[in-house]
């Protein structure tokens, strides 16, 4: 049961858990036994309608069949060469085709690896040292970006992380999410490598980019020789088969991608424009390696994500069930509150009318949110233990699932006050 396990775990993990914010489920983080469509079902056997979706990278609910099959026809064949694989070809040819901006990559193990890369080919390439992030956008967890960090970081209270060198904090600068003008002062001021940004964000509850936002980035980076890198780690093939670039229309330098390209197994992925991309190890001077790099099994799942994303409406069926999910939010929240949703992602803001930047988020009622989280989960709906994270709609969360969503939030309204 989820109590012993929880008891045992608090003595072998640093907070009892392997990633932060687990830990916040109160009285203790339910144990997970397996997950099918849109539901999860805890060690006691409740099933749960899933807003979580491992945090994003399942796009197409628990277990899909299709999926499966891809893997298990990999794994009978063996999983892990050192060498490599025919289905790395696939799905980076399958990338490409999606995200032309994306001409050449290089495929790692996590969304944390990719930004890491990012960066470092953005200084390799350009000779400059610093880099312009913005203030609640997650990058992972390695020391260039977990400064003014979002998501866990900023949940527990740490934006800018113990432990990263003074030195390193020093080569970053930060501006508010949405302001330009910020960026252009401190780009005009000093030359940087690149600006890094989340270009809806997924961090810090949701954010979506003012008019103009992204596109005014480009030019600014554009006209200062900066590398414009844009994190789609959460919004990539989820905002649109081509990401949030091709819902914008707006072409980064180098994009980072992880989460729903390798469906559900470890992947990231940083791909952008030949000249820039070549500057890799073998072919130049920027070092990258990995044991795991194009994983056969996270190749297998991501080339059969992608095949169904481009035969079917699931982006359509994930859009509805965001929409019906915040409508009856909006409908049945007594109290001031704002949400805001960008196709599939979405968060509320409960206490405030309006979110557009890190700061506007930390004034959000937090512990009215938990709140909201806890009474939902007694209804039998998962939403993040954590107003700094994004709720998510996959394309197995149907009108059966809505409806009983919809009449779950009505009950758990009532104790949010
Ligand atoms: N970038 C963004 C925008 C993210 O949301 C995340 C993780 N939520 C990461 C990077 C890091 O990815 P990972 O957890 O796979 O290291």
């Amino acid at each position: 049961m989820s109590g012993e396990l929880w008891e045992v775990a608090k003595s072998l993990f640093p907070g009892g858990v392997n990633s932060p914010v687990r830990a916040k489920v109160q009285p203790y983080p339910f144990y997970v036994r397996g997950g099918q469509g849109p539901y999860i079902f805890t060690e006691e056997g409740k099933a749960l309608v899933d807003f979580v979706l491992g945090y994003g990278p399942l796009f197409l609910g628990h277990n899909p069949p299709y999926v499966r099959r891809a893997v298990e026809r990999q794994l009978e064949r063996g999983w892990l060469f050192g060498t490599p694989s025919r289905a790395e070809v696939e799905l980076a040819r399958k990338i490409r085709r999606h995200v032309p901006s994306m001409e050449k990559m290089r495929f790692v193990n996590s969304g944390t690896e990719a930004t890491m890369v990012a960066l470092r080919l953005a200084r390799g390439y350009t000779g400059r040292t610093k880099v312009l992030k913005f203030d609640g956008n997650y990058h992972g967890a390695h020391d260039y970006v977990l400064i003014d960090a979002g998501s866990a970081a900023s949940e527990y209270g740490v934006p800018t992380s113990a432990g990263v060198p003074e030195e390193v904090t020093r080569t970053v600068s930060v501006c508010p999410y949405n302001d330009l003008s910020c960026v252009q002062k401190i780009l005009s001021k000093e030359d940087h490598a690149a600006v890094i940004v989340e270009p809806v964000m997924g961090n810090m509850g949701v954010i979506p980019p003012s008019k103009g936002f992204l596109s005014g980035l480009r030019e600014i980076c554009s006209s200062t020789g900066t590398l414009l890198i844009f994190d789609e780690v959460i919004t990539g093939f989820r905002l649109s088969i081509s990401g949030a670039q091709g819902l914008f229309g707006v072409n980064p330098d180098i994009t980072t991608l992880g989460k729903i390209v390798g469906g559900g197994f470890p992947i990231g992925v940083v791909g952008g424009r030949k000249e820039i991309m070549d500057q890799l190890t073998p072919s130049g001077p920027v070092f990258n390696a990995g044991t795991f790099n194009a994983h056969p099994l996270s190749m297998a799942a991501g080339v059969a994500v992608i095949e169904q994303l481009e035969n079917g409406n699931h982006h359509v069926v994930a859009e509805r069930a965001a929409k019906a999910f915040v409508d009856s939010l909006d409908d049945s929240l007594k109290l001031t509150h704002v949400v805001n949703r960008v196709g599939s992602m979405f968060q509320v803001f409960l206490g405030v009318s309006e979110v557009r930047n890190a700061s506007q988020a930390r004034k959000a009622d937090r512990e009215a949110y938990l709140r909201l989280h806890s009474s939902l989960l007694r209804e039998g709906v998962f939403i993040p233990p954590s107003q700094f994270e994004a709720l998510f709609t996959s394309a197995a969360h149907d009108q059966d699932v809505v409806d009983f969503v919809v009449r779950a939030l009505r009950n758990a309204v009532r104790s949010v006050g």
